[in-house]
Formats: C-alpha cells, structure tokens, sequence
C-alpha cells in the first residue's frame, strides 16, 4: 500500500547502493575496456542508452556461472541496509529503479538479504555465451533510456505524494528533474549543477541518512548543507 504521507524513495542500483558501477565494470572487465569506446558514443548523445547496453551486451561473451561469480564479488554501500531500515520504521515504500540488468542486481541484493526491495530494471536472457538485454518498459519511457525512471515515478507515485531520489549517474537525468528531493553525487551531480537542480549531495548513505532525518522527514524545503560533502570524482 502507497504510503500517501510520507515520501516516495527511489533509488539507482549501480553506483549508488553498489559501491561499484556493477554494469559498467562488467563490461568494461569482460571486453576489456571496448566498450569504453560505445559508452563515450552514449555521453556524447549519438545514441541512446538503451543501444548503448544492447551494444555493450554483443561485445561479451560469459557463462551464467561467470556472471554470477563478478556479481557476488560487488560489494554494497556500509550504510544502504541502515537506510532501508530507516525507510521501514518510517513506513516508507523504497523502490530500486535501474536502467542496468535484472539479472546482476537479483544476486546482490540476496546476497545482502535485501531480496524483498523492488526493482525495476532492464532483463538480461542468456543464450549461451552472448547477453540478450530486454527492455520491457522501453515503449513507455522516454526513448532515450532503455529503462526510463521518469515513467516509473510517474507510475509509482501516490496522489500529491512528494518523490525522494537518489542517484550517481546520467541514467538518472530523466528523473532527477521530477523528483521533489534528488540526492546526487558524481556525474548526477555535475549534471544538476550545471542544470540548476536543487539537489543534496551526498557521498554514501550515512549522508543520506543524516539529511533524510533532518529534512526529508519533515518534509522541509530543500536547504544547502553547511559543509559541502561532495569530494568524489
Ligand atoms: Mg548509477
Ligand atoms: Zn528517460
């Protein structure tokens, strides 16, 4: 049940609950590094994401089994599962929303105990060796994203209910200008910058707890910090 009062709370996978672009290093380990040269076609706008990840998918070539041993390898931020229990003792509902692959995230988050968070994300199938991405929300995103997270804020969203967003990386333009509260860090961060969105930044989720306790909760305006936490890349 949608909890009307309290905030809605999304959150990117790669980068932001994994300490490692899960996705990116996947690709850029197996293909060693040629899928840099796809990804720099994806940040210049020459294609879009969803090419972008069907592109990087033909590159490689790995088992299920191989797959399964990186992803186990991945490590997640010291502090998400405190936040999640924030968001829980706070009736809270958390959603993951991913424009990486199903298949990798399902492992980490059972490896974590945090299997009953959902998420949204692209679907990896697997025939033999080769990646065969889907993308079962493409149709009704933005047609840039494979996985666009605006339309899922726009579809998970209660009636008046103000969105929380969290998020590393340019997979979370589209709805980093939705969303009523964005923490960012990183490229997210340049991004809201340079576009004037209010944001909080934020280097792991011991930050985001601090300011989700101090602000979020009461739903105060969005106010500068007094320090500036930001010193990632
Ligand atoms: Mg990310
Ligand atoms: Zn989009």
């Amino acid at each position: 049940m949608r909890n009307s009062r309290g905030p809605l709370v999304l959150v990117d996978f790669d980068g932001t609950i994994t300490q490692n672009d899960v996705g990116a290093l996947l690709f850029d380990t197996f293909s060693k590094k040629e899928s840099k040269k796809i990804v720099s076609l994806w940040l210049k706008g020459e294609i879009s994401s969803k090419e972008c990840l069907a592109k990087e998918c033909e590159l490689i070539k790995i088992t299920k089994s191989e797959l399964k041993k990186f992803a186990l390898s991945q490590k997640i931020d010291e502090k998400f599962g405190d936040f999640v229990d924030l968001c829980k003792r706070e009736k809270l509902k958390l959603v993951i929303l991913s424009d990486g692959l199903d298949f990798y995230i399902k492992l980490i988050l059972e490896k974590f105990g945090l299997e009953k968070l959902p998420f949204y994300s692209n679907i990896l199938t697997f025939e033999g060796k080769k990646l065969k991405p889907e993308f079962p929300y493409f149709d009704r995103g933005c047609g840039n994203c494979g996985n666009c997270k605006r339309y899922h804020l726009k579809n998970l969203r209660g009636r008046k209910q103000k969105v929380v967003y969290i998020g590393d990386g340019l997979s979370d333009k589209c709805v980093a200008r939705e969303a009523d509260f964005v923490f960012a860090k990183n490229d997210l961060r340049k991004f809201c910058m340079s576009e004037n969105i209010k944001h909080y930044p934020f280097r792991n989720f011991g930050d985001v707890i601090r300011i989700f306790q101090k602000s979020v909760l009461n739903l105060s305006p969005l106010v500068p910090l007094p320090t500036n936490v930001e010193k990632g890349r």
